[in-house]
């Protein structure tokens, strides 16, 4: 077997026991193959193993990849780098989905630029959870406001919430900040009852996230290895 296709199968078995573990269904969290900073054809390579979801950061780099794989048509393009709002109109026009989201002037323009003829963007709200000046996304109290934009926006869908832990937190810590998010999640459902999305868990900390409730995980390293 190819090399990255014996790595994610390791990433899907570890998903399937933290998903025992914890009492989960099996098949409930989704494996997003994370590929920013490797080439197209690292892509192309999984794809014809059954990867769908891939997730990106850099939206030119993305863009260019897009171009290089525009006959794998069933590809999922969830873009998980923070957004400026000059770069809108290529998440509009060309992704599936949108992990970031931490402003409701972006959620505007993603709205009025998104193709009448592709289904709504799906958007996860970004939280900050450790509060890091480092990191981008909201804090929690600004989540119903902006969730409030969201759900006026017709071309969008809001499906829920991610956040990128703390680096060099402990397990204890760890589970504190998805456990938090968990919570969020049910307080968004409160005026959003088809959000069902906790985008939480990357190669260092996924076992932990998914214990915590994690439906999407985003694993670039495990994957495709160091950048
Ligand atoms: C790069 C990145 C990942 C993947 O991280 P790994 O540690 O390589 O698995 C996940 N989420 C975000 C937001 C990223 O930028």
């Amino acid at each position: 077997m190819m090399k990255l296709e014996h790595n994610r199968q390791s990433v899907l078995q570890q998903i399937r026991i933290a998903e025992q573990n914890a009492q989960r269904v099996s098949g409930s969290v989704n494996l997003i193959a994370v590929s920013k900073t490797f080439p197209a054809a690292d892509i192309r390579q999984l794809y014809q193993h059954g990867q769908r979801d891939f997730g990106e950061n850099y939206i030119q780099e993305w863009q260019e990849k897009t171009i290089q794989l525009m006959d794998c048509n069933e590809i999922q393009w969830h873009i998980i780098g923070h957004v400026q709002s000059n770069k809108t109109r290529a998440v509009a026009e060309h992704a599936h989905w949108l992990h970031t989201l931490d402003r409701a002037k972006i959620a505007e323009r993603l709205h009025e630029q998104r193709p009448d003829s592709l289904p709504p963007l799906n958007i996860c709200i970004e939280i900050n959870i450790a509060n890091e000046r480092t990191k981008h996304g909201i804090q929690p109290d600004e989540l119903l406001p902006l969730a409030r934009t969201v759900l006026s926006l017709s071309k969008l869908r809001l499906r829920g919430l991610m956040c990128v832990a703390q680096a060099n937190a402990t397990e204890t810590e760890l589970r504190q900040q998805f456990n938090r998010m968990a919570e969020l999640l049910r307080q968004l459902q409160t005026i959003a009852p088809n959000a069902d999305t906790l985008s939480m868990g990357m190669s260092g900390d996924m076992n932990v996230a998914i214990e915590c409730g994690a439906t999407m995980v985003r694993v670039g390293t495990a994957i495709f290895g160091k950048r």
